[in-house]
């Protein structure tokens, strides 16, 4: 489903980007002769093509990386997901990279307080039908503009019809048109699970966007969805991924569904949820329907709303901070509770990264002697990434390392400095000097004199 939150730079970027593919692949939007035969027509498919890739760039959750290779490179079929000009880079940030990314229509039956394209909302509405998606993904497509598809809707007179159209899209890419591209389909959770069953063995990624971190919060602003409901379709989603994968290793017929996985969103700063609040949420996603990942996307405010949302958006370092500590429970083995342990009535410190707050909250943990330590305690240092641990681990079975092993490695000395011990540095007093914080965090802007 549809996001309404504020882009970060990246997406920023990546609107950006689009808009000029776009601008270049104009004579792309001559409909298709089958379907429109007039100069009106053609005028439609412009608008609705600009309306609703402006209306799909609020959402955050389309990386494509992760899925399995596909290829035309025996002359059958359209498109690939691997070789020169896709990118398969995690984007832990959810920057965007080179998909057709569009809504299906902004029309809508629900009213989440917090959407654009809410029912009561008054913005212009458009509809692409499926044979139109299906032209402008594979033109596209075959000129190199795009290396997929992300199609996310509003629920038009059910979730059923709604999916059901998602679907078509999708097969008919996938079988009339043998399209091997990266397909992302935006989920509507209260649709058919058959549906949905369908949609997993189309698509590489499936997604449902819980939206707000508490069941409360989706009471409250999304009064027409529902928590469990969502969180059973994901259920259904990973124990059908773990039934494929099943039956590919125990020999049977390969079968694919959803093989870049599933994710969601959640909505920064529209509930009052605090930022511990929204990690113990992803933490919660992560362990029980093990999402590939959480996106966040700090809420924008949007006309005509409620006077229960926010006026002001909130800062885009927050979603931010959220990224970094989303990064640290994944690859780096804190808790959210750790991590929100250093937080500050549940909110991440938004000058320095959550990754340093804890070292500067536990500093009895530190220095760590880098010529000793395991693997769990060095990824804790600040400064050094999971590359740089797994470079000083293979480096010091050859010898003790020194602090210019560990520059020569790549970690982030300077950072590192006072959290560590090598064969030629002890930090001394430094670990627990009073201002130490302030080394790090950056210097308050001077207020204007004008
Ligand atoms: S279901 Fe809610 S969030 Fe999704 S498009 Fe409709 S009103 Fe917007």
């Amino acid at each position: 489903m549809f996001d309404h939150t504020l882009q970060t730079p990246q997406q920023v970027r990546c609107s950006a980007a689009a808009r000029i593919k776009f601008r270049v692949a104009k004579h792309l939007l001559r409909p298709h002769k089958e379907h429109t035969k007039n100069i009106m027509a053609k005028m439609q498919i412009k608008e609705k093509l600009a309306l609703l890739s402006d209306a799909a760039k609020y959402d955050a959750s389309c990386a494509s990386s992760g899925t399995t290779k596909r290829s035309s490179a025996d002359g059958t079929g359209l498109g690939s997901t691997e070789g020169s000009g896709i990118c398969h880079a995690y984007a832990p940030d959810g920057r965007c990279i080179s998909l057709l990314k569009i809504l299906m229509t902004n029309f809508c039956i629900y009213d989440c307080a917090y959407c654009i394209n809410r029912v009561s909302s008054q913005v212009p509405r458009a509809r692409f039908t499926v044979e139109e998606v299906v032209h402008l993904t594979t033109e596209f497509y075959r000129r190199n503009y795009i290396e997929g598809l992300f199609l996310s809707s509003g629920i038009i007179k059910s979730p059923d019809d709604t999916m059901s159209d998602m679907v078509r899209i999708a097969r008919s890419l996938r079988h009339d048109h043998h399209f091997r591209g990266y397909i992302h389909l935006k989920t509507i959770p209260d649709a058919s699970p058959e549906l949905i069953e369908e949609a997993g063995l189309l698509a590489d990624r499936l997604s449902m966007n819980i939206e707000l971190p508490t069941d409360a919060g989706i009471k409250a602003y999304a009064p027409e969805k529902n928590g469990d409901e969502i969180r059973r379709a994901m259920g259904r989603v990973q124990l059908r991924k773990e039934a494929a994968k099943e039956r590919t290793h125990t020999g049977r017929r390969a079968e694919k569904f959803a093989p870049a996985g599933q994710s969601t969103q959640l909505i920064v700063g529209a509930d009052g949820a605090n930022d511990a609040t929204i990690l113990q949420s992803s933490t919660r996603l992560y362990s029980s329907y093990k999402l590939k990942r959480v996106y966040y996307s700090a809420f924008s405010p949007i006309p005509d709303s409620t006077a229960a949302l926010p006026l002001i958006k909130p800062p885009l370092a927050r979603e931010h901070r959220l990224y970094q500590a989303d990064w640290l429970l994944r690859f780096y083995g804190y808790q959210a509770d750790e991590i929100a342990s250093a937080a500050t009535d549940g909110m991440l410190d938004l000058e320095i990264d959550p990754k340093l707050a804890w070292a500067l909250a536990n500093r009895a943990s530190f220095p760590v002697d880098v010529n000793r330590a395991g693997r769990d305690m060095l990824l804790r240092v600040p400064g050094f990434g999971t590359k740089s641990v797994a470079r000083i681990l293979s480096a010091r079975r050859n010898g003790t390392l020194g602090f210019g092993d560990l520059k020569r490695i790549g970690a982030l000395v300077n950072k590192a400095k006072p959290f560590i011990i090598t064969r030629d540095w002890s930090p001394g007093g430094l670990t627990d000097a009073a201002n130490l914080r302030a080394r790090f965090a950056p210097p308050p802007e001077q207020l204007s004199l004008l």
